[in-house]
């Protein structure tokens, strides 16, 4: 038994390096991920549950490295909050996302929204308010069309300097989406304060529909607390039919999921917009 638990102890700390080992890497190599060009945006559309119209699209990073291959934007956000890279990136992020938009509109005339994802190392730089407001200057766009998905951890843990910065953008007439909603400390006090005017429903709602009546409940309920405070709702993670007729039943305002479309390229999402209008 003894042999056995000294095994374990070594396989353990082997594993642990080379986790450490592979963290690492994948660190050293997201330090040049944007001089290189590894990093793209992909597109998810945003439909009016009813009308199923395009209004929006939120903007997901992808990195393909040359030797690493495709590494998920669950890895890559929290070493580039830990290492401060999210700084330059979550920059080209926002800059990219604006200037997609701009296209979007040249080629097919329809005037759309994009959502961008922030975390909330990016609200502590006081330099942030004033990037944006740069960024959309450079691309010509009002700043409603401009969407940034915050979650209520950061709501609830932000720093003075973190909620100046989010009172500064709100004031530009920037808006606020509250992600993954559900999930977090959700507190109906801070929602009734929070300069947010979307709730996105967390997919683990979603995925629960119809189970039973406590789970079908839940999603109700949230719907109509938005709808009580004024807020709009998206649903996350729609992939059925059903789930998508629950949702309209229920009064949600808009869809995101794989029912409808996955995270495109900027140019397969010109022509999901052509195709649909
Ligand atoms: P999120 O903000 O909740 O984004 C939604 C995630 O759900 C995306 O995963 C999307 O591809 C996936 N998804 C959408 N519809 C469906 C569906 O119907 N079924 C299933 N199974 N999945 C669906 P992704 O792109 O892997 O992003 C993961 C998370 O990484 C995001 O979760 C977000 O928190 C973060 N993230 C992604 N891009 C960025 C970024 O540019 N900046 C920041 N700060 N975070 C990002
Ligand atoms: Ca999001
Ligand atoms: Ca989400
Ligand atoms: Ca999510």
């Amino acid at each position: 038994a003894k042999e056995a638990g000294r095994n374990t102890v070594r396989v353990f700390n082997q594993l642990l390096g080379e986790r450490m080992r592979e963290r690492l890497e994948i660190e050293n190599a997201l330090r040049h991920a944007l001089s290189n060009n590894e990093l793209r945006l992909v597109f998810q559309p945003i439909l009016g549950a009813g009308n199923k119209v395009t209004v929006s699209a939120e903007a997901l990073l992808r990195w393909t490295h040359p030797v690493l291959g495709n590494i998920s934007p669950d890895i890559i956000i929290p070493i580039a909050e830990e290492t401060g890279l999210i700084i330059p990136i979550g920059i080209w992020i926002l800059r990219q996302a604006c200037s997609e938009l701009c296209r979007w509109e040249q080629e097919t005339g329809q005037v759309l929204k994009i959502a961008v994802n922030v975390s909330a190392r990016q609200f502590e730089d006081a330099a942030f308010p004033e990037m944006v407001a740069q960024i959309l200057h450079e691309s010509g766009l009002a700043a409603d069309r401009l969407e940034l998905e915050i979650t209520e951890r950061l709501l609830i843990e932000s720093t003075s300097d973190a909620a100046i910065n989010i009172q500064k953008l709100h004031d530009q007439g920037i808006h606020f989406s509250l992600d993954d909603f559900g999930t977090g400390y959700s507190s109906l006090s801070l929602l009734s304060h929070a300069p947010v005017a979307i709730l996105k429903i967390d997919k683990s709602f979603v995925d629960r529909l119809g189970n039973n009546h406590v789970d079908d409940a839940m999603v109700n309920s949230i719907i109509a607390i938005a709808q009580i405070l004024g807020l709009c709702t998206i649903a996350e993670g729609v992939e059925s039919q059903y789930q998508l007729e629950r949702l309209q039943e229920m009064g949600v305002d808009f869809i995101q999921g794989y029912y409808f479309s996955r995270a495109l390229s900027s140019d397969d999402f010109v022509k999901w917009l052509k195709q649909l209008s």
